[in-house]
């Protein structure tokens, strides 16, 4: 939890819940089992259990005491929509995004399907001025996990994004164009640290020309292994666009519709097994 952070695309974390397990490839080299585990066994210390699932109830409060408007990461070191985190926590934890709109919040998960059902019954409840502070993403790390991409392409009405990091496979965009066309905001980057596996350089070129013909902003991250980013594009969108356009595509593609596709929310197409 923290007012400031290192990650380039938000200025604090919010962390209500911690802990998770792996679900996928992406997860092999998990940075936040990496610093959770560090502190494992520390008396007092908030990792003092390491990676194990933990809920904070104090932390819900954290986002109102924040009075300078910031653009929050929720739950950086966990996944909100993991399935040990309680139905009611996910409630009290969306209570409060949706009461502290003087915010920009972003829920990214690897938990697509669960983020898709919970995401659809909260519009039911409430209107598009009231989640257009509300970023939904996913974690995509290869072709496989595209899945994922499809599944929040699905939900309308929201700011969408993907986070393709790390990204350590290879993905053909030119196939999955018109749910990328979805995306308000595609990020990508290398995964770091000792055992950091490669980037697929001909996917990142790739992704930067369809964002740039499709006018969709792309942030990229890092190459990794200490390469200089260059002049590779870091863009942001507009994170408060007027209710009415949300969920539109920034791109201005309005022949986009996924409308007559059969919905797969509630399958586990591509993920692995829980805890795997
Ligand atoms: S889903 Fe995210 S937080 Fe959870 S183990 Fe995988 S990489 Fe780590």
């Amino acid at each position: 939890m923290s007012a400031k952070t290192k990650i380039e695309w938000c200025d604090a974390t919010w962390n209500p819940v911690q802990g998770c397990t792996a679900i996928s490839p992406g997860c092999k080299n998990c940075y936040a089992r990496r610093i959770a585990e560090r502190f494992r066994g520390t008396k007092n210390h908030p990792y003092e259990y390491g990676f194990d699932f933990r809920y904070f109830p104090r932390r819900l409060d954290i986002p109102s005491q924040w009075k300078k408007p910031k653009n929050i990461f929720v739950c950086s070191m966990s996944d909100l929509f993991h399935y040990e985190v309680p139905r009611i926590v996910l409630i009290k934890v969306f209570e409060k995004m949706l009461a502290n709109k003087h915010h920009v919040f972003f829920v990214l998960t690897k938990r697509a399907e669960r983020m898709a059902n919970f995401v659809n019954e909260v519009k039911k409840t409430c209107r598009p001025e009231d989640i257009n502070h509300i970023w939904f993403g996913v974690s995509v790390e290869d072709e496989p996990r595209m899945e994922r991409l499809k599944v929040l392409a699905r939900i309308e009405g929201i700011n969408r994004f993907v986070s393709f990091e790390p990204l350590v496979g290879k993905i053909q965009v030119s196939e999955w164009e018109k749910y990328l066309l979805k995306m308000d905001w595609i990020i990508c980057g290398a995964e770091t640290g000792p055992k950091a596996r490669f980037i697929s350089v001909s996917t990142v070129n790739d992704l930067e020309e369809f964002t740039n013909k499709h006018r969709i902003p792309f942030f990229f991250k890092k190459w990794g292994n200490g390469i200089d980013n260059g002049s590779m594009p870091r863009q942001f969108p507009v994170f408060r666009k007027a209710a009415d356009t949300v969920g539109t595509n920034p791109g201005g593609n309005p022949h986009n519709s996924l409308e007559n596709e059969p919905a797969q929310v509630g399958g586990t197409v591509a993920d692995g097994k829980e805890g795997e």
